[in-house]
């Protein structure tokens, strides 16, 4: 990739950091010092990020960080409080030498201008596009999320049939020209939640999560009408050929990229502007599983644990993330009844962690403060997720899925189930076979 450091020497970045008022140094994922600030340098000498203290609190970021004794390059020590914050992909290492918190407006700042960096780096220069460097941070999550929530994700291979050509005949500024148009074509006919990555040249890939082979070669098809469609300003019209592969669980990346390969040189091969698809995919297991129903919650008897209240309130924690599943399907055309599920769910999981927490503290549990503890996590992963999702950095459905998923589903089937055993009046559950 283009030298990927160089974008930390843009100017407008620079001054930012050198005008923070506190010193301040930015790493990245693999401890790599990207930039030191202009009141860091003045005060310390970089061989302080190697002192033991200082690496204990890079290790833990996102905490209240510690207290330290560094020396100065004067010679003189001085105490102040290290901590230590992860933005995207780095980890920025504050000294707090005066009232933390009057520095807050800047350390917002901070906060977007390392979230443009990061865009910054993920991007293919020429086209907007992303480039592959994101595609690989971005894939493995893609992949898990697929898994996890049973929903599936199919890439389009494609490149520009005879570029070659294009830019031999006009020149290669004409040939980027065709390149950022197809771009911008391809954009408008996607999702928000499609991903279109320049893998290369003119070639490129797309994922699309949620969407399987068959729906996938619905957008294939339409990609390539649109293209063929669209006159390019000075050289007219292209074409495209496409190869479309949906994920196949358990199968690796490489796998599932040859496949789609394979499809896109068969495309070529058989005439190119087409698209080809590999037939396969975990849609088709899934499907048959499901019924092909979207995504629910089922209640199954082993998740009564046998208080009355506690049932009650895990019964109405189901019904209401379902409400709210299928109004987040309708969400553009009924965004009040959206926004009331929201709410009510909101609402009850909060009284819910209450009234579970003082059950269980009437009854003398355990390991009570191992509940607490998930159940503030949960809650403010939830306002945090609330909040981005305001800002536009993370969709609702996202929110949707996590509420359901982790916050319903998966902590009453694991951390809740710890409980359970306290409310087994009788041992009845035993005579079930699994
Ligand atoms: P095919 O239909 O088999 O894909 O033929 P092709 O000519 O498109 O394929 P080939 O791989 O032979 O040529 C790709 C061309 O894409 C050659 C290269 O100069 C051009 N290319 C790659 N990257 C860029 C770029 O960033 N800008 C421009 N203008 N051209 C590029
Ligand atoms: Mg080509
Ligand atoms: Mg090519």
């Amino acid at each position: 990739m283009d030298n990927e450091v160089s974008w930390f020497s843009e100017a407008h970045i620079n001054k930012l950091f050198s005008h923070f008022p506190l010193p301040l140094v930015i790493l990245d994922s693999v401890g790599s010092i990207k930039l030191l600030n202009q009141l860091f340098s003045d005060i310390f000498d970089v061989s302080v990020l190697q002192t033991e203290a200082v690496q204990a609190v890079l290790r833990r970021p996102d905490t209240n960080g510690q207290t330290v004794s560094l020396t100065k390059r004067d010679g003189a020590n001085i105490t102040l409080r290290a901590r230590a914050i992860k933005v995207e992909s780095f980890v920025v290492l504050i000294l707090e030498m005066s009232d933390e918190s009057s520095h807050f407006a800047e350390l917002a700042e901070l906060h977007l201008r390392l979230a443009e960096l990061e865009k910054l780096s993920s991007t293919d220069r020429l086209t907007g596009a992303w480039n592959r460097t994101h595609f690989d941070k971005t894939i493995s999550a893609e992949l898990s999320r697929s898994v996890r929530y049973k929903q599936p994700v199919s890439i389009i291979f494609f490149d520009i049939d005879h570029f070659k050509h294009v830019n031999d005949t006009y020149g290669h500024a004409i040939g980027d020209v065709a390149l950022r148009e197809l771009v911008k074509i391809v954009w408008k006919n996607i999702r928000s939640s499609d991903m279109l990555f320049r893998w290369g040249g003119e070639e490129f890939v797309l994922i699309a999560p949620s969407t399987s082979y068959r729906a996938a070669t619905g957008l294939a098809e339409t990609l390539r009408g649109k293209v063929e469609n669209h006159p390019i300003e000075q050289v007219g019209h292209i074409n495209i050929s496409l190869g479309v592969a949906e994920h196949l669980s358990g199968e690796s990346c490489d796998v599932w990229f040859q496949r789609a390969d394979a499809a896109l040189y068969q495309a070529k091969n058989s005439g190119r502007n087409r698209v080809i698809v590999d037939p396969h995919g975990s849609s088709d297991l899934w499907e048959a599983e499901t019924g092909s129903t979207i995504l629910h919650l089922t209640w199954h008897d082993s998740y009564e644990c046998g208080e009355p209240t506690i049932d009650n309130e895990h019964h109405r924690l189901f019904d209401l993330s379902n409400v709210l599943i299928d109004a987040s399907f309708n969400r553009t055309a009924h965004p009040e009844v959206f926004n009331d599920a929201l709410e009510k769910l909101l609402a009850h999981v909060v009284k819910h962690f209450a009234d579970e927490e003082a059950i269980l503290a009437a009854h003398h549990y355990v390991d009570l403060d191992v509940q607490k503890r998930a159940h503030v996590r949960l809650i403010e992963r939830a306002l945090q997720l609330h909040t981005d999702v305001l800002a536009g950095g993370v969709t609702m459905g996202e929110l949707v899925e996590f509420l359901a998923s982790e916050v319903v589903a998966r902590h009453m089937l694991q951390t809740d189930k710890e409980f359970f055993p306290l409310f087994a009046a009788a041992p009845a559950k035993a005579s079930t076979t699994a």
